[in-house]
């Protein structure tokens, strides 16, 4: 997991004073976060096999870990890991023109070549941060949940078969379900692109394309992201995404 050094360019000697030593450190480091925000950068990035580096910019981009990484430099991001199974299986009847399903009970079918794919079954009640190294499958969610649903829609669906499944993590931002991109605003050389919250593959192309031109323009271009900036995160200010399944 490493650490990352976060100075107040202006009060280096407090920073030597709180910041040295190991795990120690990381403590340190959170509270040399919280005391000094003006001025502050992120100047080095240590890492679990002891390299350092120094850095100019650092951006945010772990994924359903990225709320433990912002926590690593002291910030606050409300992005965690909830787990997700999809399961792949076969069935008699085939439609090779169906479209994505979504059941109002959150739960999604899609053809995937010859088979089809399904995933969606997490209760609502009860979801919360996973364990980011749990990535065993809940195989009684697909019997349980999935296939009463699938086959109340999709009566040819009373007769499937599961072949393999696997489990996932949401990158889930706990706040508004949305992306969190751009600088945060005091420590201004750390970047987000966090908390796609299930829409991050779609958007990866344009949140590349628009980080790439804040970082070598020093502001957006093409794709202007500002609405999905940190300072709603500072505020409590959602900018909700309701296409969340
Ligand atoms: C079941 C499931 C279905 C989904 N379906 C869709 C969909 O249909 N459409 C869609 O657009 N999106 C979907 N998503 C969401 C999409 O996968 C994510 O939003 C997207 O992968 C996020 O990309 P990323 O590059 O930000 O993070 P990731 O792809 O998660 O990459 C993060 C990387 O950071 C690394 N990392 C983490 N912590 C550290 C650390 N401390 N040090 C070094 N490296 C670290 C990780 O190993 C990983 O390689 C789905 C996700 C799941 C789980």
């Amino acid at each position: 997991m490493g650490s990352i050094e976060i100075i107040d360019l202006t009060k280096s000697n407090e920073h030597e004073k709180h910041c040295s030593g190991g795990d120690a450190r990381r403590k340190s480091l959170q509270s040399c976060a919280r005391r000094r925000w003006n001025g502050q950068r992120v100047t080095s990035v240590s890492l679990d096999n002891g390299d350092r580096l120094e850095v100019g910019i650092v951006v945010n981009s772990a994924g359903p870990n990225a709320g433990t990484v912002a926590a690593i430099a002291g910030l606050v991001l409300p992005v965690e890991p909830r787990k997700r199974n999809v399961f792949v299986f076969e069935a008699r009847d085939k439609y090779a023109d169906m479209p994505l399903l979504v059941d109002p009970s959150g739960i999604y079918v899609r053809p995937e070549g010859s088979v089809y794919l399904t995933c969606g079954a997490e209760p609502e009640e009860g979801d919360g941060p996973a364990d980011p190294t749990d990535f065993e499958v809940d195989w009684p969610l697909f019997e349980e949940v999935i296939w009463p649903v699938l086959a109340t829609r999709i009566p040819a669906f009373e007769a499937i078969k599961p072949t393999r499944a696997w489990a996932g993590h949401y990158d889930y931002n706990t706040l508004d379900q949305n992306a969190v991109i751009g600088p945060h605003p005091q420590v201004k050389n750390f970047l987000f692109a966090n908390g796609f919250s299930v829409h991050g593959l779609q958007q990866a192309p344009a949140v590349g394309k628009a980080l790439a031109e804040l970082i070598v323009h020093g502001g957006y271009r093409t794709v202007d992201c500002s609405a999905f900036g940190y300072s709603r995160v500072a505020e409590g200010r959602a900018f909700r995404e309701l296409n969340v399944i």
